[in-house]
């Protein structure tokens, strides 16, 4: 192939087109698979509000029984520590004492009996019992606390061992009217009472229930686990009191167990408050369901969607390529592999315009075999088509402006445009081909070319076959002159360009 042959430069909108398929196509996927990971976190977001609700509403519930309960309790506590004061009471006999006590003390299953301890801890009254075993409470925490602080109202001890069954010991002070420390009233609720209450509660096996003093000291769990009871949580990292605030919920690690749970806690409205918990993967297990389900189906379309781009976009270039191809061998001249005729008359066409616009000069050199004729008759018709190849090449290898254009003409004549040059500049050109081909061709059999030229710069109202006329003009000439030679036509002064 000729050094100077110049790639077909056409515009390829298909190539574009299957690149801008791609991008359509995967920008559309990322749009569309956002879409669909915004909707699944916000369903994921809704389950886990759906689910803290609903373990707000059934720590209040219970928070609610917990203190209803001990709001009875107390009552009867308080009752009987105004009743101590009762003068009468040293009087009368131990079954009057007795009724006048506790007459209207609460009795249910899970409250423990009340008791009366005098100032030294000692066991004085107790309402299950007109003569009860002698016992001293005076180390207990609940007896200490009334003791040391008149103030203390209402006390909760810690869960303990309480007359035979695990209980938390609700106690009042007993005071004179002087504010005097008089002794202990205390009773207990057992944890028969949690129990029951859980039991009524639809749970599920790993779903768990803490009842909290307000210090954090674990007064009952569900799961029940008996080493649990009584730990204080202050010291554990999982259940700071900034993850435990009312009205928020807390996923992660309870204090526990590793499960990783959602956490919600009741009001602070009473002494106790209750953390119910539920496993995250029960809180998402649907969720997680759906997510899996409509991922796979986005999975699959996304792949489809891409696989189809893949295979439209390789198809879109096998045409383009294909067509560029075909668009190449319409316009080029199959022997010697310059433009044909009908590319030719394209070409000028638009430089002829261009350069009537802009006023340039546009240069036209006509090239023809010399005794062609003889050459085919001597050496037959191959050869001369050997020779019209080199001629082809000589003329590639002189030409290599951008714009500029060569062609075959027809038979063994050739043309070739040179927008913007001179009638001066296009005989440079003309005699660089004729001295190309003198120089090629071979002693024995001498081929030459005879080399018309013509350059004006058009006006309106000019046909480009004034040059095409002109050139074949001086071709003539050439041919007249002797042939191997150049000559440039003589137009009108007008349009000649210098
Ligand atoms: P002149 O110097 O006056 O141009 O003489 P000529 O013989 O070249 O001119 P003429 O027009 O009489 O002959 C042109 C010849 O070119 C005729 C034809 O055999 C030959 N020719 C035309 N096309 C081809 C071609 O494609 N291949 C070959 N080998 N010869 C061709
Ligand atoms: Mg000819
Ligand atoms: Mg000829």
């Amino acid at each position: 192939m000729p050094s100077g042959w110049r790639e077909v430069t056409a515009r390829q909108p298909w190539r574009i087109s299957a690149k801008l398929l791609i991008i359509s196509s995967v920008v559309t996927v990322i749009g569309f698979s956002a879409i669909c990971v915004n909707v699944m976190l916000d369903m994921r977001r809704g389950e886990e509000a759906l689910a803290s609700q609903t373990l707000e509403n059934l720590a209040t519930s219970i928070e609610a029984d917990i203190s209803r309960n001990i709001e009875i309790y107390d009552l009867s506590l308080k009752a009987v520590a105004s009743n101590m004061l009762v003068p009468e009471l040293v009087t009368v006999s131990k079954p009057v004492r007795q009724l006048i006590l506790f007459d209207h003390a609460t009795t249910a299953r899970h409250f423990g009996a009340i008791q009366v301890y005098d100032a030294d801890g000692g066991l004085s009254i107790d309402a299950s019992t007109l003569d009860p075993v002698p016992e001293n409470r005076s180390d207990e925490d609940y007896f200490k606390i009334h003791r040391d602080n008149p103030d203390a109202g209402l006390f909760i001890s810690r869960p303990m061992l309480f007359r035979g069954a695990y209980s938390i010991v609700l106690s009042r002070r007993i005071s004179d009217t002087d504010g005097g420390f008089m002794g202990v009233v205390a009773g207990s609720i057992r944890f028969s009472y949690f129990h029951e209450l859980f039991e009524r509660l639809n749970l599920d096996p790993d779903d768990t229930i803490t009842v909290l003093r307000r210090d954090r000291t674990i007064m009952m769990r569900r799961p029940f686990d008996l080493d649990i009871i009584g730990r204080n949580l202050n010291d554990r990292q999982s259940w700071k009191a900034d993850n435990l605030q009312v009205g928020t919920a807390y996923s992660g690690q309870g204090p526990i167990d590793p499960t990783a749970r959602l956490y919600v806690r009741s009001g602070d409205a009473g002494p106790l408050f209750v953390v119910a918990g539920k496993p995250l993967a029960a809180v998402f297990a649907l969720w997680q369901k759906e997510a899996l389900r409509i991922g796979a189906v986005v999975l699959a379309l996304v792949v489809f969607v891409l696989a189809s781009t893949l295979v439209l976009a390789r198809e879109i270039g096998r045409r383009a390529a294909a067509e560029r191809k075909l668009e190449e061998m319409a316009t080029t001249d199959a022997l010697t592999g310059l433009k044909n005729r009908r590319k030719f008359d394209a070409v000028i066409d638009v430089e002829w315009r261009r350069a009537m616009r802009q006023r340039t000069p546009i240069a036209l050199l006509m090239i023809d075999a010399d005794h062609f004729k003889a050459y085919n008759d001597t050496f037959g018709h191959q050869a001369g088509d050997q020779v019209l190849v080199g001629i082809a090449i000589c003329i590639s290898d002189s030409v290599s402006r951008a714009g500029d254009c060569a062609a075959r003409y027809g038979g063994e004549e050739f043309a070739v445009l040179l927008p913007n040059t001179s009638a001066t500049d296009a005989f440079k050109v003309a005699e660089t081909i004729r001295a190309k081909v003198q120089g090629w061709s071979d002693d024995q059999a001498t081929s030459t070319v005879s080399c018309g030229i013509a350059s004006l710069v058009p006006t309106s109202g000019m046909e480009w076959s004034i040059l095409v006329a002109a050139a074949d003009k001086a071709l003539y000439a050439a041919k007249a002159n002797g042939r191997n030679q150049s000559v440039v036509a003589s137009l009108p002064a007008l349009s000649l360009a210098a």
